[in-house]
């Protein structure tokens, strides 16, 4: 996964995932100054029975929502340093999620990493966790079956599509560990829950949920 992103930073150059502006760290000055009021750290009780906080950096709108497609669908995997550039720029943020033990990034199966490439996920949780000297397991939480994909599906099929899709590795402890998990979007919050529902059979103290955007 990681030699595959090191293939495709060399292919494509380093320009802001925003305006397509050469940018050495993926965001250039003007969008990041563009975009400033909406990246705030936004966090929020979802009322979810599996996690605590929701900690979200944009709306799911406009030209984040675009990037966040591009990113995700259109192969440009180099996308993940502007969503860490905005995470690292963000002091507030960025102190706040110095506090967890633990980063775990939502998986994707393994037929979805052949096509994909990357995850979109892991990237961000792998670099943000070397910021926050924070170990990043990526190997916690597998993806054990290749379900339709959530944005495709209406709200009651989402609910069921994502059930029992997740595995957990039980050779590694998280009792009383503080955990983030990491996703790319948030909509219905079922893939956050079920992934923190396994999670919980682990016994950690307290799990949170960040996203770079929220539908
Ligand atoms: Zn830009």
């Amino acid at each position: 996964m990681i030699k595959k992103n090191k293939l495709l930073n060399i292919l494509y150059p380093q320009v802001c995932g925003i305006c397509g502006e050469i940018a050495e760290n993926g965001l250039c000055r003007k969008c990041q100054n563009r975009l400033k009021e909406y990246n705030v750290c936004n966090r929020e009780n979802v009322n979810s029975k599996y996690f605590s906080n929701l900690i979200y950096l944009f709306p799911y709108e406009g030209a984040i929502r675009n990037m966040l497609i591009n990113y995700k669908f259109n192969e440009k995997s180099f996308i993940y340093n502007t969503f860490v550039n905005f995470i690292l720029n963000n002091q507030e943020l960025f102190e706040f999620l110095k506090k967890y033990d633990k980063i775990i990034p939502v998986p994707i199966s393994k037929n979805r990493l052949k096509s994909r490439g990357y995850n979109q996920s892991f990237l961000i949780a792998n670099k943000l966790a070397k910021f926050l000297k924070i170990e990043c397991n990526y190997n916690i939480l597998y993806k054990i079956k290749d379900n339709k994909e959530q944005n495709k599906l209406g709200k009651n099929e989402r609910e069921t599509n994502i059930l029992g899709v997740y595995m957990l590795n039980k050779n590694i402890n998280l009792e009383g560990k503080e955990i983030l998990l990491i996703d790319d979007i948030y909509t219905t919050g079922n893939t956050a829950s079920e992934c923190c529902k396994v999670l919980s059979e682990a016994k950690p103290k307290n799990i949170d949920v960040f996203v770079l955007a929220k539908d």
